[in-house]
């Protein structure tokens, strides 16, 4: 771990939720939050079933609503007020963890739990509440048309251009608690070691011989990430 970083990029997958017990959201086995994916997150089931879609994930909200950040999302928010450089945040999670922690700018490449988007006008609307198939875009004003702004099998992930962006232009890039050798993980330390930065992977476990990482950090990231971070702040 060399000089002072310009410009850090963090990933962060599910195993960093799993840690504030947010461990069913997430697409193992072919099931999403033990509904067959077929069921709840495809662009299909959606145009087929609306109703049963928005309801599946109206009733995942109030867990994901009281659930708390852990060690790990408070060591990011720290890194991200106090260090020198410039420090980004991509989740592959739906949950608003990282920001009830404090993080800002936040691009949630799956989308969020708490937006809809409208399939008429393409504005998103914040909502911890229930969206339905009657729900009225407050920006178009036509009812309806509102999905849940998660992105299903067969979408493009989003903010793809920022991270793009982020990830040729990193010089240290930090991926926590995602597979090192499943997309879009192994797609994006690929691409920021290409671009020269020094990449670390913190897991439970070791995922991968991916040799696109420089470091593979073992643990429980709440007990491993702060400690992380203190070292790069007293640098
Ligand atoms: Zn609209």
């Amino acid at each position: 771990m060399p000089q002072t970083y310009k410009n850090i990029v963090v990933l962060t997958g599910a195993g960093i939720s799993a840690e504030s017990g947010l461990a069913t959201f997430r697409a193992a086995n072919g099931l999403w939050n033990n509904h067959p994916v077929e069921e709840v997150a495809t662009i299909e089931a959606f145009q087929r079933n609306p109703e049963y879609v928005h309801d599946f994930y109206n009733e995942m909200k109030p867990e994901l609503y009281g659930a708390k950040p852990n060690p790990a999302h408070l060591a990011l928010s720290k890194l991200q007020k106090e260090y020198p450089g410039k420090v980004s945040i991509i989740t592959q999670n739906v949950d608003t963890l990282h920001e009830k922690a404090g993080s800002n700018g936040v691009l949630h490449i799956h989308g969020q739990i708490n937006q809809a988007v409208c399939l008429n006008c393409g504005q998103v609307m914040e909502s911890w509440g229930e969206v339905n198939t009657e729900t009225v875009c407050p920006h178009c004003q036509v009812a309806g048309m509102m999905k849940p702004n998660i992105v299903f099998f067969g979408e493009s992930l989003l903010c793809m251009n920022e991270v793009d962006r982020l990830l040729q232009s990193c010089d240290l890039f930090v991926s926590v608690g995602t597979s090192g050798v499943v997309f879009p993980a192994a797609a994006f330390v690929q691409i920021a070691k290409q671009y020269g930065a020094e990449t670390y992977e913190f897991n439970l476990e070791t995922t991968s011989n991916n040799f696109y990482f420089d470091h593979h950090i073992m643990g429980k990231a709440g007990e491993t990430l702060p400690k992380f971070v203190e070292v790069l702040l007293a640098k």
